[in-house]
């Protein structure tokens, strides 16, 4: 047992480390609830156990007792280049369990429990600094609505000191997802030539994350083929709407080689689902850090969380990887990264995607390839991948739109808001340096009544500044800076009162502010509060300020408070101190 190769196969049974003393710090009670636990079940001698790794109870033959934990084998590209064979080096899942309310099934894991054969020259562990971050960021991007990973406790192992910069503490997450199959999964088989390995995954990922070939997205319609002006919106509208479901009469009767086959409606389906993910981080000024392969997940859950970070001010080049130079993993970088990351997926999958129903791929290998077989299926393949980028763009572009029409509290899209509201609303954010989530929420305490003089649309502006006052350089000084955002209020209220001429009568301030409240977070934990909540827990054992920022992640939407720390809370949910800019971390800790 040891760090090693493992070929013709996905994952390799192991067992957690031990550990004799640990300390639960924390709990998330939207997990407990969302796996089928009671509140009050972490008080529990099992529960304390289990997601500490202690006593985990590997198989026994003869008693016929005991769970099989696993570590997963992938591969994948980091920062654009095949690193080779990755796989699960700290994290090993112990079972999957299906909550009877939701018959959703999760596989349970432990990061940070250990070596596995998957650890390379690392040693296995997380630290406490690292935990607490993923602890927290995954509950909070889920109650954010965002697709994710999820955490359900993190472990102090006090005993267990762990070497990075410094030695540290090391912890562990007890962890939870309906799948941490990545595209690094299918990368790793790709790579050794391992077609039979691709279709037996390409075939699970079908059958038991998606549920079925049946739940896949049905053929796109041949009418979506045109190419001008009017046509080329219609085809994206088409692209974009939620696709109707089902088996194909091609699948079933295997005719025409070029019918739309089943493995491309599943490429499709991973495609339409990181479209959505991303057009989400996009709009919530969330950045994942490490957008390699293995860290982009087949169901579009945000993965692995390294050196991820929510914006302060808004700023697109800003990437939180330290290492990231050539700014591959910035804001404005990431769709088109996820879309590399699908085309490698893409490519993976391609005889798959290139065979059509009808003409098995396994055919051409047992027959002996051929030439002019093998141009007709890349061929095939590339169209598909090509199609599916359209269809890529059209979700994102859809998703992004919804999501940003929400934020700003209007009821309809229109094409012009893109550029007039939503690139300059942004544009105005960089250029004064405003938080990025904050303003939104400040945005709907200005009342479009109210903006009726020049003089008062200035001084509304003024509520978008820092709290301090202080004004960022880059924007020419505070009129320019009231100059500037109230004519985009201007041209706001302009649309916010369109969008409302339907309802005659409303109070179009109160209603809009109802709406914004419900999808603009006022608590995010950015960066600098994660480093708070750090050095409380790290250094001075506080658990309570690890509880109050799980609750504050677990509603981010709390209008009156958490109940836990004013103080704290009113801070935390505020400008970030001067002096702590926009922070950025190193990939595995
Ligand atoms: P990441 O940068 O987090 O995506 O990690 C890349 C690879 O390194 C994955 O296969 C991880 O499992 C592995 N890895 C990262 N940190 C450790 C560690 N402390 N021990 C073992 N493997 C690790
Ligand atoms: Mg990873
Ligand atoms: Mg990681």
């Amino acid at each position: 047992f040891g760090p090693r190769m493992v070929k013709e196969a996905l994952y390799t049974y192991v067992r957690p480390d031990g550990v004799d003393e640990y300390e639960l710090l924390g709990v998330s009670e939207a997990a407990m609830r969302d796996i089928g636990l009671r509140k009050g079940e972490e008080e529990t001698e099992e529960f304390r156990r289990a997601v500490a790794g202690d006593g985990i109870v590997t198989w026994d033959e003869e008693t016929g007792v005991g769970i099989y934990p696993w570590a997963q084998c992938y591969g994948g590209y980091q920062f654009g280049q095949w690193a080779g064979q990755l796989g699960d080096g700290r994290a090993i899942s112990l079972f999957e369990t299906t909550n009877p309310a939701t018959s959703k099934r999760y596989e349970i894991q432990l990061k940070g429990a250990g070596l596995t054969p998957y650890s390379r020259f690392a040693d296995g562990r997380a630290v406490l600094r690292s935990s607490i971050r993923e602890f927290i960021v995954s509950e909070a991007l889920n109650a954010l609505g965002i697709p994710t990973t999820r955490a359900l406790s993190l472990t102090l192992l006090p005993e267990t000191q762990v070497r990075r910069e410094r030695m540290e503490p090391g912890a562990i997450v007890c962890r939870f997802a309906e799948t941490w199959i990545r595209i690094g999964t299918f990368d790793l088989p790709r790579a050794r030539g391992d077609r039979k390995l691709l279709r037996q995954l390409a075939t699970y990922v079908a059958e038991h994350v998606y549920g079925g070939w049946e739940n896949l997205p049905a053929a796109i319609p041949a009418s979506s083929s045109s190419s001008d002006e009017t046509d080329s919106k219609k085809k994206e509208q088409d692209l974009a709407a939620e696709p109707s479901t089902g088996v194909p009469s091609s699948e079933t009767q295997g005719e025409g080689k070029d019918a739309q086959n089943r493995f491309t409606r599943l490429y499709r389906a991973i495609v339409r689902r990181n479209a959505k993910t991303v057009a989400a981080w996009q709009a919530y000024g969330f950045m994942n850090g490490v957008l390699n392969t293995d860290n982009t997940s087949i169901l579009g859950l945000s993965l692995d969380f390294g050196p991820f970070a929510f914006f302060d001010a808004f700023d697109p080049s800003y990437t939180p990887n330290h290492d990231d130079h050539a700014l591959r993993y910035s804001y404005k970088n990431q769709p088109s990264i996820v879309w590399w990351n699908l085309v490698r997926l893409g490519e993976a999958l391609g005889e798959l995607l290139g065979a059509g129903e009808g003409v098995d791929a396994d055919e051409f290998v047992e027959k002996g390839i051929k030439e002019e077989a093998v141009k007709q299926l890349v061929e095939t393949a590339e169209t598909a991948i090509e199609t599916a980028g359209e269809e890529y763009k059209a979700v994102f572009m859809a998703e992004y739109k919804h999501l940003m029409t929400r934020r700003l509290g209007l009821k309809t899209f229109k094409d012009q808001d893109f550029d007039s509201l939503f690139s300059e609303w942004l544009d105005l954010l960089e250029a004064h340096e405003l938080d990025f989530n904050q303003s939104f929420r400040k945005l709907a305490n200005i009342r479009v009544a109210d903006l009726v003089s020049e003089d008062a649309k200035k001084e509304a502006a003024g509520t978008l500044f820092r709290s301090d006052g202080e004004l960022s350089a880059l924007g020419g000084g505070e009129s320019a800076a009231r100059e500037r955002i109230a004519k985009w209020l201007d041209g706001y209220r302009a649309r916010v009162l369109e969008d409302w001429e339907t309802s005659p009568g409303a109070d179009v301030d109160a209603e809009r502010k109802k709406a914004m409240d419900g999808v603009n977070p006022r608590f995010v934990p950015k960066s600098w509060v994660l480093d708070e909540v750090i050095e409380a827990v790290e250094k001075k054992g506080e658990k309570g300020v690890l509880e109050g920022a799980m609750r504050m992640a677990l509603s981010p939407f709390e209008e009156e408070g958490w109940g836990w720390d004013g103080e704290i809370e009113e801070r935390w949910c505020g400008d970030v101190p001067k002096y702590r800019g926009q922070l950025q971390c190193s990939c595995s800790s």
